[in-house]
């Protein structure tokens, strides 16, 4: 079956990580990387963003690895997007060590006129003005997914809600929409959420799952069990591309197993630092997982 192609916009970063027992400085990260590199595995991706001159040779080989359209990537003269988090030791929390924004500053997105009309696309965890950017130079046909963080939450509320208003579907973490709605419950704070425009709903909480909520009701997606943590950095991005790789290639009557998939494919991520975990994915593996998934939701 063929796959519909799947235009994304979010940071393309060099992360510095600590946990408990590892630390790494300037490995490859950011959004849009974690959700490019998981949906490449069923749908073309075509990546919107910019890097400094310092991005390394490793990242574009890695995109061109995974067949990645990278024609609406900018290199300008500056440095690459950085962010540094530190995790607690059970990964329950984490700190933002510094957000280094570097060319993002005066990004302003290009989409070539042949990816305007992607049918497809992802607005990743960025400032809501790029992502409402991104949605102002697309076709108005196109789905409409996003994602967001507590950062925009606190500081750009009003793009935020136009963000959540266009999009068919909002994916947000617990914690995040807690603080966006003032409403402590998933099920009524994705109540909540409906209410502001979006068809479909889904509050990653981390090792307790996912709740899809639409106007059809609630379900919630247990997590892969037994899974040993490294490093959860990308979880999120990566839970995004394997639901959205997934719906591309078998539309969205296939919504559950697309969760169920996005699932599998977030649970490779945390098993590895940065993007190690998820490399060590392919379509079988996670094919396996999705199995092992469902079958506890029997
Ligand atoms: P996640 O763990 O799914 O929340 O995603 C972590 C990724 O988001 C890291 O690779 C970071 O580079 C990226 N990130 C963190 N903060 C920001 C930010 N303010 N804007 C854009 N990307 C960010």
């Amino acid at each position: 079956m063929r796959s519909q192609p799947i235009l994304a916009v979010g940071s393309i970063a060099l992360d510095t990580i600590h946990t408990a027992s590892e630390r790494h400085t300037d490995i490859l990260g950011g959004s849009a990387t974690f959700f490019a590199v998981s949906a490449a595995s069923l749908a073309q991706v075509r990546l919107v963003g910019v890097v400094g001159d310092d991005y390394p040779e490793e990242g574009w080989r890695l995109f061109r690895d995974k067949g990645v359209d990278v024609s609406d990537v900018q290199q300008v003269a500056g440095r690459t997007f950085r962010w540094g988090g530190e995790y607690s030791k059970d990964f329950s929390t984490r700190e933002t060590l510094f957000t280094e924004l570097g060319v993002f500053e005066d990004f302003e997105p290009k989409i070539n006129a042949a990816n305007r009309d992607t049918p497809i696309v992802y607005l990743g965890n960025i400032q809501p003005s790029l992502q409402l950017a991104v949605c102002n130079r697309v076709s108005d046909q196109s789905r409409i997914i996003s994602d967001t963080m507590n950062l925009w939450i606190d500081n750009n509320r009003a793009e935020l809600t136009e963000v959540i208003r266009r999009s068919h579907i909002f994916l947000i973490n617990d914690e995040e929409a807690e603080e966006f709605t003032g409403i402590s419950d998933p099920e009524a704070g994705a109540s909540a959420l409906l209410e502001q425009g979006p068809e479909i709903v889904i509050i990653k909480q981390g090792g307790k799952g996912a709740l899809l909520a639409t106007s059809n009701g609630r379900r919630h997606i247990p997590v892969y069990p037994d899974v040993q943590v490294l490093d959860p950095t990308g979880a999120g991005d990566s839970f995004a591309g394997g639901l959205l790789c997934y719906l591309s290639v078998h539309g969205e009557g296939s919504l559950l197993d697309a969760v169920i998939n996005a699932a599998a494919t977030a649970s490779f991520t945390v098993e590895g630092v940065g993007l190690d975990g998820l490399l060590k994915a392919d379509v079988g593996s996670i094919r396996k997982r999705a199995d092992v998934i469902t079958a506890l939701m029997d």
